[in-house]
């Protein structure tokens, strides 16, 4: 058995080490991307396929104890002028006019709206969405649009996002120092000290103080750069340190914890066109892209008109919005959108998911409703499907 194996100091190391890997495990809603990496810019956190639910999946941040994260989510609802649109959770495809929204409450990561929950990546999201809405609801509907267009906008904003970057990055340097430097005293120390050095008199004294004095800081830490960054009520910092007070590994990636609520309010397009590099951003805001530009109904099938209309309005906003962000990169959306490398024997591809059919024509079987281009007739066909 185990605990006959180990000794009480190796169970500890063994206990923080566990704690440390889950801390770098994160269960996020399906409309959250995280971002990590221990050098350079970052990259998509790796999403294991047996780790997903229906509305969930887990992302697994870089494990190296300096490595930098940043989560980034779409919000889990739809908004027009006329009203809101549920697009994930149990009550998914439900429309509130604002005429009908009679309550919205922000709860950590769960915003309610006439009672209905749903979950956002971060509390600060869901802080968010929900003093936009109340702003919204308490405004003519002729002026809504604007407030909506502003927000959409500014969440695509560069500039901000690389503001808001400097600014988290200079909030949480020396947390990220602190974070590294108790790392390495509680495993490599830690361990050198156990497998090595025979125990004597005051060593565990001489162990335990800088241990303590750097847990102590990394939570002074991680209170200030909280309080800098990140809009969450009180009551929800205090209970985040206070989790901290208990976790040495929860302080040696204090820094993730603050970088999964800093970027609440930015589209993750924009997120990752300033974090990823260009060539992987590419890649990454190709998907976004078909998906706005080629909606599909099937998500939604017996979704009223309303909701429809008021969803469409919503993704015409934030595929303006993309088109503009892209061409401030000098990025042409055309290229995005080029046809796959040409299969041997297939004629038609879908436009939404690139898959790749026999047929003549007809409609993808994945996206339901998305009518199949042939590959002749597409108008941005890649390179090696022009030369077929
Ligand atoms: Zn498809």
């Amino acid at each position: 058995m185990m605990y006959k194996v180990l000794s009480d100091t190796e169970l500890i190391l063994l206990i923080i080490g566990v704690i440390y890997l889950s801390e770098c495990l994160l269960w996020l809603p399906d409309q959250a991307v995280a971002f990590s990496a221990a050098f350079g810019r970052l990259k998509p956190a790796w999403r294991p396929a047996f780790l997903q639910r229906i509305d969930s999946h887990a992302e697994i941040l870089s494990l190296v104890p300096w490595s930098r994260s940043v989560i980034a989510a779409d919000w889990p609802i739809a908004v027009s002028p006329d009203g809101l649109c549920i697009l994930s959770g149990s009550k998914s495809g439900t429309f509130i006019s604002f005429d009908e929204l009679k309550s919205v409450e922000a709860d950590q990561r769960t915003l309610r709206l006439n009672r209905i929950a749903t979950k956002f990546a971060a509390s600060d999201g869901a802080a968010y969405v929900a003093k936009l809405l109340q702003e919204l609801r308490s405004l003519p509907a002729d002026q809504r649009s604007d407030v909506l267009n502003v927000a959409v906008e500014s969440s695509f904003s560069l500039a901000d996002v690389s503001r808001r970057l400097e600014n988290v990055e200079r909030a949480t340097s020396n947390l990220r120092i602190v974070s590294l430097f108790l790392f390495l005293w509680v495993f490599v120390h830690g361990s050198v000290l156990y497998y090595t050095v025979e125990p004597h008199p005051g060593m565990l004294t001489r162990y335990l103080t800088p241990l303590g004095i750097l847990w102590l800081t990394g939570i002074v830490l991680f209170a200030f750069a909280q309080r800098r960054l990140l809009t969450n009520s009180s009551t929800e910092q205090i209970s985040r340190i206070a989790t901290m007070c208990f976790s040495p590994a929860g302080v040696m990636r204090a820094s993730s914890a603050i970088t999964r609520e800093a970027f609440s309010a930015f589209n993750p397009a924009a997120v990752a066109a300033v974090v990823m590099w260009s060539s992987s951003f590419r890649a990454t805001v190709c998907e976004r892209l078909r998906h706005l530009q080629h909606p599909s109904e099937a998500d939604f099938p017996v979704a009223s008109d309303e909701f429809k209309m008021a969803r469409d309005w919503f993704r015409n906003q934030h595929l303006t919005a993309l088109m503009k962000m892209l061409a401030e990169m000098s990025i042409a959306p055309e290229d995005l959108l080029k046809s796959p490398i040409r299969d041997n024997d297939a004629r038609t591809w879908c436009p939404r998911c690139l898959n790749q059919y026999t047929l003549e024509s007809g409609t993808c079987h994945d996206c339901v409703d998305i009518s199949l281009l042939g590959f002749a007739e597409s108008a941005g066909e890649s390179c090696s499907a022009t030369q077929k």
